[in-house]
């Protein structure tokens, strides 16, 4: 059997939470190894500028500012692997972790920090207009669309949040609505149906978007009673996403709490899970604010409590 290799920080994800936990525990000289996981880099890889992270204010590429961070990890003396955390063990510590199925990490503290993988409907177009006018994130995109009209997918909380943000931006947002009523607390309801800038198109689906050069318009589909339906077209700048995320918890689900969409629950406002010295940082632990800057924010939380907890068990 393959010899167990045996670390004080391990931090299983590369987006900015992940790099800055890597980048304080190793200052704080914990000797962390990272595991970068199927998208070295994390979400911001896949968009183009971020205009939102301080420091850059001419805004900065997604993946310029992630290999920056990794960098700064690096600098350090983080030990950034490519690999994915198949398994994980944390009924007692040390912590078991295998990697792609195979390699098995033994750690003191653990910090995981998954993200959470928007959903999207499934379209062929979602992907060919990735990043030209389609996006799961109003607070990062909504910027990009100041006077034009976007439409928002989704009938919840969330949908209706996002369709309010982006009328205080745009000219004209569609909220297209699955079902024939809003999912969403009356509250945020009231808010979004007498909203002037706002139009729910209930029981609508988008099939389809179109365009020569980013996102032009939607093709939907209005159903209207059980058999009959009518499709037409609509002009759109933007197509933005709002029906979920998923965590990325599920190999940690046996031992840590989650909520019931499988976001992991922290204590308070610190990134504790109720396994101790095991940590969760940035979106895997954060369903309301989901943004680059408060993930690092998390990852520097949790790489201070493993640091903590470390000397505390007098591991350091
Ligand atoms: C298109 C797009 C544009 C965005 N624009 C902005 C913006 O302008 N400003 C902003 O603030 N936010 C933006 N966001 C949101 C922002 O990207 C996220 O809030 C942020 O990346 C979350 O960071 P994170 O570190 O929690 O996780 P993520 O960035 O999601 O990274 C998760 C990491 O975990 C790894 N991982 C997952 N599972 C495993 C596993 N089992 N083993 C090993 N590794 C694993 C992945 O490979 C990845 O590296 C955008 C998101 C998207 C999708």
């Amino acid at each position: 059997m393959a010899e167990i290799e045996k670390v004080k920080c391990l931090i299983i994800g590369s987006g900015p939470a992940g790099y800055t936990a890597a980048i304080y525990a190793g200052r704080a000289n914990l000797a962390p190894v990272l595991y970068e996981g199927l998208q070295p880099g994390g979400q911001l890889t896949t968009t183009t500028d971020v205009e939102n992270f301080p420091g850059y204010p001419e805004g900065i590429s997604g993946p310029q500012l992630m290999e920056d961070l990794r960098a700064q990890a690096e600098r350090f003396g983080a030990d950034v692997r490519f690999g994915l955390a198949t398994a994980s063990d944390l009924s007692k510590a040390p912590y078991r972790i295998t990697i792609d199925g195979e390699k098995e990490i033994e750690t003191e503290s653990l910090i995981i920090a998954t993200g959470a993988t928007a959903k999207y409907l499934g379209l062929e177009d979602e992907k060919k207009y990735a990043g030209m006018g389609v996006s799961a994130c109003a607070t990062c995109d909504g910027f990009f669309y100041r006077k034009k009209v976007v439409a928002v997918v989704g009938g919840g909380d969330t949908a209706c949040e996002e369709s309010i943000y982006l009328a205080g931006l745009a000219s004209k947002v569609y909220l297209i609505v699955r079902k024939p009523f809003l999912r969403a607390s009356k509250i945020m309801q009231e808010r979004v149906l007498k909203h002037e800038k706002i139009e729910v198109l209930f029981e609508h689906n988008a099939v389809g978007l179109y365009g020569d050069n980013g996102v032009e318009g939607v093709n939907l589909v209005k159903r209207m009673g059980e058999a009959d339906e009518e499709r037409y077209d609509q002009a759109i700048d933007g197509f933005f996403l709002a029906i979920g995320h998923n965590p990325n918890s599920e190999i940690f689900k046996p031992y840590v709490d989650t909520d019931e969409v499988g976001y992991i629950i922290t204590e308070g406002n610190t990134p504790r899970t109720k396994v101790a010295g095991v940590f969760a940082a940035g979106d895997v632990a954060d369903s309301h604010y989901r943004q680059a800057v408060t993930a690092a924010g998390s990852g520097c939380k949790a790489a201070m409590e493993a640091e903590r907890y470390l000397s505390e068990k007098g591991l350091l």
